[in-house]
């Protein structure tokens, strides 16, 4: 153990430079330039995590209260949602464009604003997190008045903090593609018959390529069951999106930690951000939005707590503050993963977005950024699932937007 004063200080340390990391850096230098902020991965930038690469528009609104909203503008922006179960399926619009950037280009490009704002990166592997009253102290020698662990699905800082409590956790794996013809332009869903949520995907990036992947929902630990393996996740692909297997490449899989009822943030000067905090969207796999605005949030409240010589302080208001801008949110995508494990919901949800509009925007609103189950969606779905499904050979174009 390195002693006190032959420690390396500094006001805040982020561990993991995603996008909850270098989030939390430019949140904190917003909220106090000229904070010593230390932004450490253990890996070099540009580098790749597997992911669909979708980029909600709540992503880029969140990013630019800190000036970095332009990260990617000088790639296509998609508008067209296609989503399917077998025969059911509704195409249309959504009311604000999503970007597919590869998360090689996307994080390297955040870290780039975080350290233009001041962050010092540093490649480094943690090794260890003790978050002791008298001051977190990263692998023995890097001791911050605030630490932000942002080290992803499998985070030695939650693990730290919380100890090895498990969340429901997805498994997903996904490749790029060159964009079949009838895939350009569009995001494509396609969900399976196995443990829902089971899906694969097809988003074209506008280059040429698309990303294409499946993923599906891990057998509980006290359910038990194997864990699928990547043959047969390829497989799934390969049903769902013919073609997306056989003529992808650079495959690469990851846990997705999925968000439940309840959110939870212990008290001290540590705090959790992303997929560290177990924040994905349990209906559709969807992180960077909270990792961006969780990492933000993270920031902001190191960089106060810091100001006002409270660190101590910072995890009960960081609590605070994500309850305040996602608890209701979480609960509602927590409640309808749960209906859509039911395949005839699943079912039903499409064809009350093939009728009505608004319960359109509102799925992609709660699959993409904070959105709520609405009265609307629930009488959608409910008068769904009361009608037979008659299928038909085309897909429901969605009727036109009033607005
Ligand atoms: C196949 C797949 C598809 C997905 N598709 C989408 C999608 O289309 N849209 C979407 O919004 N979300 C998607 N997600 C979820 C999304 O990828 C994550 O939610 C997001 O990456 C979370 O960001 P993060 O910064 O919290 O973690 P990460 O992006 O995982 O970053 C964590 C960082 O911490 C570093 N690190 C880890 N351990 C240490 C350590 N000990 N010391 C130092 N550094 C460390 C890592 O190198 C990494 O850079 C998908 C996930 C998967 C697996």
């Amino acid at each position: 153990m390195t002693s006190t004063a032959a420690r390396e200080h500094w006001d805040v340390v982020v561990v993991g430079a995603g996008p909850a990391g270098a989030s939390a850096a430019l949140g904190a230098l917003a909220e106090q330039p000229g904070l010593r902020v230390l932004l450490l991965d253990r890996s070099d930038f540009p580098r790749d995590k597997s992911c669909g690469d979708g980029i909600g528009p709540h992503v880029l609104d969140a990013l630019a209260e800190v000036g970095a909203g332009d990260v990617v503008d000088d790639w296509t922006p998609l508008r067209h949602l296609s989503l399917s179960h077998g025969d059911v399926e509704v195409s249309g619009p959504m009311r604000r464009e999503v970007h597919v950037v590869p998360r090689t280009v996307f994080d390297a490009r955040l870290v780039e604003r975080a350290v233009a704002a001041g962050a010092v990166l540093r490649r480094h592997r943690a090794s260890s997190v003790d978050p002791a009253p008298a001051g977190p102290v990263v692998s023995g020698d890097l001791a911050g008045h605030v630490v932000v662990g942002a080290d992803g699905a499998h985070s030695l800082v939650r693990t730290a903090l919380l100890g090895t409590r498990r969340e429901p956790r997805a498994i997903a794996i996904r490749g790029y593609a060159p964009t079949a013809p009838d895939l350009r332009g569009r995001q494509v869903i396609r969900y399976g018959d196995r443990r829902q949520p089971s899906y694969a995907w097809a988003f074209d990036r506008g280059d040429g390529l698309a990303n294409v992947g499946y993923g599906e929902l891990l057998p509980g630990e006290r359910a038990g069951g194997a864990a699928p393996s990547r043959r047969l996740l390829l497989e799934q692909l390969e049903h769902l999106v013919p073609g997306a297997a056989r003529r992808g490449g650079d495959w690469r899989g990851h846990h997705l930690p999925l968000s439940s009822w309840r959110w939870d943030q212990p008290d001290g000067a540590v705090l959790l951000a992303g997929d560290a905090a177990g924040l994905v969207n349990p209906m559709t796999g969807e992180g960077i939005y909270y990792a961006v605005a969780t990492g933000l949030a993270a920031g902001r409240t190191a960089a106060r707590c810091v100001a006002s010589g409270t660190p101590s302080e910072a995890g009960a208001r960081h609590r605070r503050a994500v309850r305040t801008l996602l608890a209701q949110h979480l609960r509602h995508t927590w409640v309808a993963s749960r209906l859509a494990q039911s395949p005839r919901v699943v079912d039903a949800g499409i064809r009350a977005a093939g009728r009505d509009r608004h319960v359109f925007d509102t799925l992609v609103e709660i699959g993409l950024g904070d959105g709520r189950i609405d009265a609307r969606l629930a009488g959608g779905l409910l008068r769904a699932l009361a009608r037979p499904h008659r299928p038909t050979p085309t897909p429901t174009p969605l009727p036109r937007d009033p607005r």
